[in-house]
């Protein structure tokens, strides 16, 4: 009787291994926070922690979604100019982030760039160009200093009403970081996220193998890729003239916004990729950077430790920095990587 149960024992095991291995689903894919998202947690992938993984990202988005009214962010945007709104900490912990970037950027990175973004409706079938008033009025509301966040009671204040807080520049890498801590939490080794091109490579792709992530050519992104690059470890965010832009009389408008100007930022920038530790870094760098241009841009990246770039500019030039000159492998030779 008694082997009998260390057979029922050993075999009801072997069952369990042989559920667990077959229940590692493929890549899920899932759209959130406006845009395509995808996880790949290779053999690990249960549907346990994919499920983990995407209700984290729902919650984010109900959070920090400047898409809704329901969020914080819609919160603290429909109380300016008359009380605090008590926020979440992750809304806290993001836009003070985002203000770091605004104080390196002298402002052109602006959190309360909200106004603005509503005004050109980028990315919506709203799209236009905005009349020279309009741009006057909202380039009035766009100011990061004036932002008043009371720390102790975990308050924001917007003072003018009309202001309006948006954290689309910043809030998917926070996300990339927040699936990298619940990855760390169980002990996964290796995955791939893609928030909608918001890359964060995990882990080893096996021992001392690096994964190999492709740069989009900015002009043709469903094209192949433009150059790879190896990595560890390591976010890889891009901003760009491709992501979102609408044309008007044959010129056409991104959705980076000057807020000297009230317009798309225009450099000779097609866009910028940050590769780094920390995704949120690297999401408010790649927007920070490209609004600063190549030579500001450049400038702020070797500043800071553990952070390469690169730039790829009309001129089919491409430039990156110190850290990546002998790791990048060019595959369009329409461009020339410039020493
Ligand atoms: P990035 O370069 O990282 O950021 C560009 C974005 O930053 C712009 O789209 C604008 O939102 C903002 N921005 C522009 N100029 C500045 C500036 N000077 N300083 C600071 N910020 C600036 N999109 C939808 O269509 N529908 C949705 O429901 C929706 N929900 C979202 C919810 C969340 C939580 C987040 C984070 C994003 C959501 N988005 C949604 C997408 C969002 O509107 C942006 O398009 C997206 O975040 C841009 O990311 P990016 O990496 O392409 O560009
Ligand atoms: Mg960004």
């Amino acid at each position: 009787m008694k082997h009998l149960h260390y057979c029922t024992a050993f075999t009801l095991t072997l069952l369990l291994v042989a559920t667990s291995c077959k229940q590692a689903l493929p890549p899920q894919t899932e759209f959130k926070m406006g845009t395509v998202c995808s996880i790949n947690l290779f053999e690990k992938g249960t549907p346990q922690l994919y499920s983990e993984i995407f209700q984290r990202l729902t919650d984010l988005e109900s959070i920090l979604s400047a898409n809704r009214n329901d969020t914080n962010i819609a919160e603290i945007n429909a109380k300016a100019g008359i009380a605090p709104f008590k926020a979440a900490p992750e809304t806290l912990y993001v836009l003070q982030t985002a203000l770091l970037y605004s104080e390196k950027t002298q402002g052109a990175f602006d959190p309360t760039i909200g106004p603005l973004v509503k005004a050109w409706n980028i990315g919506t079938e709203y799209a236009a160009v905005p009349s020279p008033e309009v741009i006057k009025k909202v380039r009035s509301l766009i100011d990061y200093r004036k932002i008043v966040i009371d720390p102790v009671k975990g308050t924001v204040f917007l003072p003018l009403p009309g202001m309006k807080l948006d954290l689309g520049a910043i809030a998917k890498g926070y996300a990339a970081d927040e699936i990298v801590t619940i990855l760390t939490k169980h002990k996964i080794k290796k995955a791939i996220i893609d928030l909608g091109g918001n890359i964060f490579a995990y882990g080893e792709k096996t021992p001392n193998k690096n994964w190999i992530i492709g740069i989009r050519n900015p002009e043709n992104p469903d094209e192949n890729s433009i150059l790879t690059i190896p990595v560890t470890n390591k976010t890889i965010v891009t901003s760009g003239v491709y992501e979102r832009f609408f044309e008007q009389d044959g010129i056409r408008y991104h959705h980076i916004l000057d807020p000297a100007t009230g317009f798309p930022v225009n450099n000779d920038l097609l866009s910028v990729t940050i590769i780094t530790s920390i995704s949120i870094n690297a999401d408010a760098l790649s927007t920070s950077a490209f609004l600063l241009g190549t030579d500001r841009g450049m400038a702020l990246i070797n500043s800071l430790p553990d952070t390469e770039a690169i730039f790829i500019n009309k001129k089919h030039e491409i430039r990156v920095t110190p850290g990546l000159k002998n790791n990048i492998s060019l595959k369009n030779t329409d461009y020339t990587v410039i020493q």
